[in-house]
């Protein structure tokens, strides 16, 4: 099992699905404008330019004698008076659905492209730039964008459904697990299941979550998906023909003992990976030093013999 940092939702970063648009009712001031808001240009503005423009009203051009200012995360509201009696409220972002758009946007973008707030926050802070706090950006992911990752997850789940029924061949699949964090005190761990057939584009078939408390201990985890994929992939009556895994002892032991029908077979690049591990640890010990100049002819004569035999299989494992 590879550890890999979880940024929940943890399906969307390993999925095939990239989200284009946040589907949101446009207000009536900006019915008719071009631009869709994640595609209208955004400038980094200082206060002192601002405040030099709203001198003088907006709607006559008299001089402004009250200015309040607010903030809400990246929005900036100016509430102006001016000398010829109008109550103005500028706003520094287009809003939709009483939702600020540069909040929802930098939230977006945050989950998106897989950063973390924290990193975020750092950024803005380090040059005094607004942002929404922690709990601002949690509230619109959760309201707003999880429900749309949930959305675009489960249409391309039935679509690559469909393409694995049109395909006439035993279906070839890689699996693998990983955790959010490492050794033994992992919290989630998820498993992902990948259509490699030949002649198919890969694409991923089927994707577990499993929280520790659902299983005796974290170990288990990893198992736990695989079962829960084959079981979603299974009750679509699509039949599975090959699996091929990482050496997860349990993961082998399980494949042989519930699943005898499905071929199991070791991918080799973890094999490769494990033996050389091993051999690094052996070349240190005394007596063995010469080891260490073979390690990688080692590797790559395993690598050159699977060019000529396709297929590895768990039992052949030693
Ligand atoms: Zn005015």
């Amino acid at each position: 099992m590879d550890w890999v940092p979880v940024i929940l939702p943890m399906h969307f970063q390993v999925s095939n699905v990239k989200v284009k648009h946040i589907v949101l009712i446009p207000d009536k001031k900006r019915k008719g404008e071009a631009l869709e808001p994640e595609v209208e240009p955004k400038f980094i503005v200082f206060e002192a330019q601002l405040k030099q423009l709203m001198k003088f009203c907006p709607e006559c051009g008299s001089p402004v004698i009250d200015r309040k200012k607010s903030v809400s995360g990246s929005h900036l509201t100016f509430h102006l008076q001016c000398h010829a009696g109008h109550d103005v409220a500028w706003v520094s972002q287009p809003t939709v659905n009483y939702v600020r758009m540069g909040n929802l946007l930098l939230a977006a973008a945050t989950l998106f492209n897989g950063l973390t707030f924290s990193r975020m926050e750092e950024l803005a802070k380090s040059i005094n730039l607004a942002f929404p706090t922690s709990r601002a950006c949690t509230k619109l992911q959760r309201k707003w964008l999880h429900p749309v990752i949930d959305q675009e997850w489960k249409q391309e789940v039935e679509s690559v459904v469909e393409e694995t029924r049109q395909q006439h061949q035993a279906l070839c699949l890689a699996g693998d697990g990983r955790s959010d964090s490492p050794g033994f005190n992992a919290h989630y761990g998820s498993y992902t299941l990948m259509n490699i057939s030949p002649d198919v584009a890969p694409k991923i078939l089927s994707m577990e979550l499993v929280d520790v408390a659902e299983v005796p201990n974290s170990a288990h985890m990893e198992t736990e998906g695989l079962k829960r994929c084959i079981a979603s992939i299974e009750a679509e009556n699509i039949s599975i023909g090959t699996i091929t895994t990482d050496q997860h002892m349990t993961v082998q032991k399980i494949m042989r003992t519930e699943y005898p029908k499905i071929d199991h077979q070791l991918d080799l690049w973890h094999v490769s990976k494990n033996l050389t591990k091993k051999m690094t640890a052996k070349a240190k010990q005394r007596g063995m030093e010469e080891l260490g100049d073979w390690i990688r002819c080692i590797s790559n004569h395993l690598w050159m013999l699977n060019s000529g035999c396709p297929t590895m299989h768990s039992s052949e494992d030693k």
